[in-house]
C-alpha cells in the first residue's frame, strides 16, 4: 500500500513512525492511509481531511501537486484577506507619499522663491546703507560748507556794520550844526525863524545867524512836528543849545523841548535807552555831540555807545555770539530792539 512517504522524500523516511495525526491526534501507522501538508509538514488521516482514495493518487502520483490541510488553507485564506487589504493601503499610502513628495517639492520651490526675495532684499538693505553712509558723509561736508559761508556771512556782517556805522558818522557829523526843537506849537511857519528865537531870547543870537529852518513831515492836527533848525556855525548852535533848559511851556502846557538833530539810527538808540532809564535797567542818558552816552549807576563813569549791540552788551551782559546772524546790520538791531522792546 502506498503511502505519501515516498514522495516526501528523506524528511518523510526520517520522521518519528509514532506520528500523530494534526486532525484526531491518534497515531498515524504506516498500515494507515495518509497524506502531509506541504506547509505545516503534519501528517492527516486522509478521512480526517475528507480526502478520498482517488484524490489520494492523484496527490501521490502527479509531479507538482501541493495539498494544503483545513488549517493551512484557512490561514492561507486569511493572510491572502490581510494581503489584500494591506495592498490596499500600500496604494493609498503610495498616493499620500505622492501627494507629499508633491507638496514637498511646492515647499522647496517657495523656500528657493524665499530665498532669492531674501537674498535682493538683503542686497537692497545694504545698497540702502550704503547710500546713507554716501548720504551722511555728504551732509558732513555740507555742513562744512555751511559752517566756512555762516563764518564768512558774519565776517561781512561785521563788515557790513563798520561801514553803516562809518556812515552814520558821516551824516551825523552833517547834522552838527543842527538842533531838533519839539513839541513847538505850530503857528505862521513864515515866522518860525521869530519863533525860535523868541523861544530862548539869546542878544548873541540873531536871524542871520540861523541858516535854514523846517518841520519834519506832513501836518498833523494832534501834535505840533518837530522843527529842524540849521545854524551858521557850530559855536552859535551850541550857544542856543546850551541855553535848551530854560524853554517856556508850549501848547497844553508841555514844554518844548531842544535836541540834538541825531540820526534815525541814534535817534531809535537813544530812544531805547531812554526806555531801559525808565524800567530802572539804566541809571541815565543823554547825547552829546551826536553820540549817546548812558551810565550805568551811580559809581560808573558814563560810556558813549554806537550800536544796539553795545547797549545791550553794557547793560545785560550779553555778547554778539548769543544771537543769530542776520543779513543786515539794521535788521540786527531790529532784533536787539526788539529784545529791548520785550522788558
Ligand atoms: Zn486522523
Ligand atoms: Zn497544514
Amino acid at each position: 500500500m502506498p503511502t505519501a512517504r515516498s514522495k516526501e522524500g528523506t524528511s518523510a523516511e526520517n520522521r518519528n513512525p509514532r506520528e500523530t495525526c494534526g486532525k484526531c491526534d491518534e497515531e498515524v501507522s504506516n498500515s494507515d492511509l495518509f497524506v502531509m501538508c506541504s506547509t505545516c509538514s503534519l501528517h492527516y488521516h486522509i478521512q480526517c481531511q475528507k480526502i478520498s482514495k482517488g484524490k489520494l493518487k492523484v496527490i501521490q502520483e502527479e509531479d507538482g501537486i501541493l495539498w494544503f490541510c483545513h488549517a493551512c488553507r484557512r490561514t492561507t485564506r486569511n493572510m491572502i484577506g490581510k494581503m489584500s487589504e494591506m495592498e490596499k493601503r500600500l496604494v493609498s499610502l503610495e498616493s499620500q507619499m505622492k501627494t507629499s513628495i508633491q507638496e514637498i517639492k511646492n515647499l522647496r520651490n517657495q523656500c528657493e522663491s524665499l530665498q532669492t526675495k531674501n537674498s535682493a532684499l538683503e542686497k537692497a538693505v545694504t545698497e540702502t546703507k550704503e547710500n546713507l553712509k554716501n548720504a551722511e558723509n555728504q551732509r558732513g561736508f555740507q555742513s562744512g560748507i555751511i559752517d566756512n559761508l555762516r563764518r564768512d556771512l558774519y565776517k561781512e556782517h561785521n563788515r557790513n556794520i563798520s561801514i553803516e556805522q562809518q556812515l552814520d558818522c558821516i551824516k551825523q557829523a552833517s547834522r552838527e550844526n543842527n538842533v531838533r526843537i519839539v513839541d513847538m506849537p505850530e503857528s505862521d511857519e513864515k515866522d518860525l525863524k521869530k519863533q525860535i528865537l523868541d523861544l530862548l531870547s539869546i542878544p548873541d543870537i540873531t536871524e542871520e545867524d540861523i541858516q535854514s529852518t523846517y518841520r519834519l513831515g506832513k501836518p498833523k492836527d494832534s501834535k505840533a512836528r518837530d522843527v529842524i533848525v540849521k545854524f551858521a556855525s557850530k559855536q552859535k548852535r551850541d550857544i542856543f543849545y546850551s541855553m535848551r533848559k530854560s524853554t517856556p511851556k508850549g501848547r497844553d502846557n508841555k514844554k518844548v523841548f531842544i535836541n540834538e538833530d541825531l540820526t534815525q539810527f541814534r535817534s531809535k538808540l537813544f530812544f531805547d535807552a531812554r526806555r531801559l532809564v525808565k524800567t530802572r535797567k539804566l541809571h541815565s542818558t543823554w547825547t552829546q555831540e551826536g553820540n549817546v552816552i548812558i551810565k550805568l549807576n551811580e559809581e560808573e563813569s558814563p560810556v558813549a555807545i554806537a550800536t544796539h549791540q553795545e547797549l545791550r552788551s553794557k547793560v545785560f551782559g550779553y555778547q554778539f555770539e548769543d544771537i543769530e546772524i542776520c543779513s543786515t546790520s539794521s535788521e540786527i538791531d531790529d532784533c536787539m530792539s526788539s529784545d529791548l522792546n520785550s522788558l
